[in-house]
């Protein structure tokens, strides 16, 4: 058997991986707790996702091609599989940055009646799916199992209810026809096979008032590093995506594109004192995935609090602060 020399991720950068991989697909994306499985929504439509390495399947089994995971019911996964929403079990396999998702509906009635239950897939699937975006294949017993790129995760939620149905090339087209969408906010139903499947790139749209109320409040400055160089964004704190997350001063500050980013990707953070931190959890995934490069410059490019308004009327709320920390699965 070959012994295959697999990057192996934490659980804890797996969910920022999850969070970034949703981003790819719509900015209407938000983590709301757990620890794996984690539960985000996307789109408003919520889910928990439980996430592992793939690894090979060890001593016993007679095919070199084969990988797997395994799944115990820790009282984290009974806690979502008891609850009324739908629980996926993703494989990342880092070498070739792809996940691979089995059939949600048909895990849970093995759920019902083991407490670990391991599933399977083929390295080669997952070499395609590096190669041609997504790729599929059935087991002995027919069921589909189904590898992606990280820009798909969205698209596999979203479509979760039928898309286990589809064949090795039609899965191939909803991916096409997904990437041909991709340009702005667009929502639309796209038929493959004679079913129906729902495509939502959400980008939003900020109020242009949004964009001169908090310009003005912070000099048009940086609050993170005090740059100007009409490189300033208006920043939302809680996302604007989120119910909380208002078009008000109070969610808002201006932030240099860089570190606009940088604050919306979780690497880097402000408490309800504005004390910044950069994420030490997010710098260990990025290590681990080879793409850390810049972190020293990246961090004495900042001051140590955010430059307010010496209005206090105009400062951010503690309560977006801390709520817009959790949502980027920071606290
Ligand atoms: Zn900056």
């Amino acid at each position: 058997m070959s012994v295959r020399d697999t990057n192996i991720l934490e659980p804890s950068d797996l969910k920022y991986l999850l969070i970034d991989s949703l981003r790819l697909y719509s900015d209407n994306v938000v983590f709301i707790d757990g620890n794996n499985p984690y539960r985000f929504s996307i789109n408003k439509k919520t889910f928990y996702v439980l996430i592992k390495n793939v690894h090979e399947s060890g001593k016993g089994r007679s095919n070199p091609d084969e990988c797997r995971i395994q799944i115990s019911k820790t009282p984290n996964f009974n806690q979502a599989l008891n609850s009324h929403q739908d629980v996926i079990v993703l494989g990342y396999f880092a070498d070739e940055n792809v996940f691979t998702a089995w059939n949600p509906y048909l895990l849970r009635d093995r759920f019902n009646l083991r407490q670990t239950v391991s599933v399977y897939s083929r390295f080669s699937i997952q070499q395609e799916a590096s190669i041609y975006k997504i790729a599929s294949y059935r087991d002995n017993n027919g069921q589909s199992i189904i590898s992606f790129k990280p820009d798909y995760l969205g698209l596999y939620l979203e479509n979760l209810s039928h898309i286990h149905l589809l064949s090795d090339q039609e899965l191939k087209k909803l991916v096409e026809i997904s990437d041909n969408l991709n340009v702005e906010n667009v929502q639309g139903q796209v038929m493959v096979d004679e079913q129906e499947f729902t495509i939502t790139h959400t980008r939003y749209k900020r109020d242009p008032r949004f964009k001169d109320i908090v310009h003005e409040a912070y000099g048009h400055r940086c609050a993170m590093c005090g740059i100007q160089l009409e490189l300033i964004e208006a920043a939302h704190i809680v996302p604007h995506s989120h119910e909380l997350g208002t078009d008000e001063i109070s969610n808002g500050l201006t932030l240099c594109s860089l570190h606009h980013k940088a604050y919306d990707r979780s690497l880097i953070y402000f408490d309800s004192t504005f004390k910044i931190f950069i994420n030490e959890k997010k710098m260990e995934y990025l290590q681990k995935v080879g793409k850390d490069s810049g972190f020293r410059k990246f961090q004495t490019l900042g001051f140590e609090s955010i430059q307010l308004p010496d209005n206090y009327t105009l400062r951010p709320n503690p309560a977006n602060i801390n709520l817009a920390n959790k949502i980027r699965g920071i606290i």
